[in-house]
């Protein structure tokens, strides 16, 4: 069914949801404004005209329109589940001497640490996130990778694979990522062993995912941790508001306190094209298309998040909203 433009035929009872997406999956399919990602040569290959929207539910009711089974790399969204499974691997409080927890207001791939502690912001810049990845666990590369991947397939319910064309053109084109992790050697806030941790962090990025996928994998951190449909614990249930707290304030680069604003919920936007959003206690969001903005967001992806915040009411300090929270549930 891919390249389908049909909404899945899932029974559904009165719930709104179907029709709200598919009504913003035309209303933005038209939008062609942005442009796809470049500095990784293998990304530019990809077709701008993708668009998908899925929802999937803390119940497990699965709603999605348009190419969700196309599949793309994951890129800056695994930062999320790589800052899971690092404060598994050693605990919040060390975890917070390594890596802050402060917005930057800075591209992604800004080049900067706080001054005082030689810390990089948030695991969700670049620095963050390799700093991040650095301290997985494991007794050599094969196993460090082995883990992530196991981690990747517990949210999303089956094996992934890393896509070896994007990994090799960003690992061979990653000068600035390097850059970043030898500054951080030199402050001693990484391990020397930096190409191993720069590999996995690349690798981390290049795995595989269609949008189907990004909203289970939202949907899991908006169940405490539970995948919905497996029912299987992806990540200890203590870490996940760390790893929501930090999505709400950093997940959006330098976008991200417009989206607090605007949409009012966390979410994680990556290069390739997609944006993961997570409703607590409700559902999972996710939306694929590729054409991004000057900060590396996605245009439609940003345009359908804010419509269906708005119209489902899912800021998180919304207080009176007509249609109520929660209404959109089915009786
Ligand atoms: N792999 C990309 C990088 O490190 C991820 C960036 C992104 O999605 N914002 O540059």
């Amino acid at each position: 069914m891919a390249n389908s433009n049909q909404l899945s035929k899932i029974p559904v009872i009165a719930s709104p949801l179907p029709t709200f997406i598919e009504e913003l999956y035309t209303k933005y399919q038209g939008l062609k404004e942005g442009t796809v990602a470049n500095y990784i040569p293998e990304l530019a290959k990809v077709n701008p005209n993708l668009f998908s929207i899925c929802i999937v539910t803390v119940n497990g009711e699965v709603y999605e329109v348009g190419n969700y089974q196309q599949l793309f790399t994951i890129q800056s969204i695994s930062k999320v589940f790589a800052h899971g499974l690092a404060l598994e691997d050693h605990g919040r409080d060390y975890f917070l001497t390594r890596v802050g927890v402060e917005p930057t207001g800075e591209a992604f791939n800004a080049i900067i640490l706080d001054e005082q502690s030689k810390r990089p912001y948030n695991p969700m810049v670049n620095a963050g996130a390799i700093a991040t990845t650095n301290l997985i666990k494991g007794v050599d590369a094969t196993e460090r990778l082995n883990r992530m991947l196991d981690m990747f397939r517990r949210y999303i319910g089956h094996d992934v694979f890393v896509d070896i064309s994007v990994f090799t053109s960003e690992r061979t084109t990653g000068h600035r990522n390097r850059a970043m992790a030898h500054l951080m050697l030199n402050f001693g806030m990484i391990d020397p062993n930096i190409e191993e941790s720069l590999d996995l962090y690349f690798q981390q990025c290049a795995v595989m995912v269609n949008c189907h996928d990004l909203a289970v994998m939202a949907a899991t951190l908006a169940n405490k941790g539970i995948n919905p449909i497996t029912q299987e614990q992806a990540v200890d249930s203590r870490y996940v508001r760390d790893m929501l707290s930090v999505m709400y304030t950093c997940g959006m680069y330098n976008f991200a306190g417009e989206w607090a604003y605007k949409v009012g919920i966390p979410a994680k936007s990556g290069v390739s094209g997609g944006i993961l959003a997570v409703v607590p206690n409700q559902m999972g969001i996710a939306v694929f298309s590729p054409l991004l903005d000057a900060r590396g967001n996605s245009i439609r992806g940003v345009k359908v998040c804010e419509e269906l915040s708005q119209r489902l009411g899912l800021h998180l300090f919304e207080c009176d909203n007509p249609l109520g929270k929660g209404e959109w549930q089915r009786e």
